[in-house]
């Protein structure tokens, strides 16, 4: 199965008419996401916290003559309950529903020991990575039922399978993520026809990667666009009734 989903040729067509929210959207491989999900056909809501970076994203796309994106600045950080009930209302009423969700927006934190990791810290990278995730499923879990066959993605990482030394919250929030995704597809798969999986990017040539290993040639890791088969794979049709899976975006 995972093999498929890193093989996983696209049709140009793949996502034509859907609405897919990525999270993270500005850079990285969220960016990458948002850029390929709109080269197959889907309008993408770029959610991120820099109006700046969502921006330009907004224009490479459009400039690439894909459906024009839509722009949701919000900070995971600091969202509260209302923003993203807000948040919720004002996609159903402009696009009417959902067909994918990918969440992709996390931060690293400190690289220390735990027992030198500072709570405020821990906090901030459990709110981002996990909480967000789970607070904006269910606040969009109306418009993602309200499509055919949606499909919600969460980010996960080697680390939250095996944890590391030194890797902290970050490492927790991964296996936290790991089981939110878990308990949201075994709810969604008998009562819906809302799948839910994870992906493991693997080592990729961003601005989190670079922080995380400085010492690393960056050309030693693929760019996000190389590992897009698969998040294409899990977020396109191809990928009704798999659910509750954790796949490999590289490796094999
Ligand atoms: P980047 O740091 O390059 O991008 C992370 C994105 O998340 C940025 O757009 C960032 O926005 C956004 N973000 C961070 N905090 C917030 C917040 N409070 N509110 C909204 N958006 C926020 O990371 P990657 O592209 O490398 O990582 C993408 C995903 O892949 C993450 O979930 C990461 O854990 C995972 N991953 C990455 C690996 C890799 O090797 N790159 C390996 C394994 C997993 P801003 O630009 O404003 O900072």
């Amino acid at each position: 199965m995972s093999t498929d989903a890193r093989l996983f040729k696209a049709p140009p067509d793949l996502l034509s008419g859907r609405n897919i929210l990525v999270t993270g959207a500005g850079d990285g491989i969220g960016r990458a996401a948002a850029l390929s999900f709109a080269a197959h056909g889907a309008t993408v809501i770029l959610l991120g916290r820099q109006q700046q970076t969502l921006e330009a994203v907004y224009d490479a796309i459009t400039d690439a003559g894909s459906p024009e994106p839509v722009i949701q600045v919000l900070d995971l950080a600091s969202a509260s309950d209302e923003h993203f009930s807000t948040l919720a209302s004002q996609l159903e009423e402009e696009l009417g529903c959902l067909h994918g969700l990918l969440h992709n927006a996390a931060l690293l934190g400190p690289r220390k020991p735990l027992d030198q990791y500072p709570l405020k810290e821990w906090r901030e990278v459990m709110t981002v990575n996990v909480e967000a995730g789970f607070v904006l499923t269910k606040a969009l879990l109306p418009a993602l039922k309200a499509a055919p066959a949606a499909s919600v993605i969460f980010t996960s990482s080697g680390v939250g399978r095996r944890g590391k030394a030194f890797w902290g919250a970050y490492a927790v929030s991964k296996f936290a993520t790991e089981g939110l995704c878990q308990v949201f597809a075994d709810e969604l798969g008998s009562t819906s026809q809302v799948r839910v999986n994870c992906i493991n990017p693997g080592a990729t040539n961003t601005r989190m990667r670079r922080a995380a290993y400085p010492a690393e040639m960056p050309t030693r890791n693929p760019d996000p666009a190389d590992i897009m088969p698969a998040y294409l794979y899990l977020m396109g049709d191809a990928s009704i009734g798999v659910n509750g899976r954790s796949l490999d975006a590289q490796g094999g």
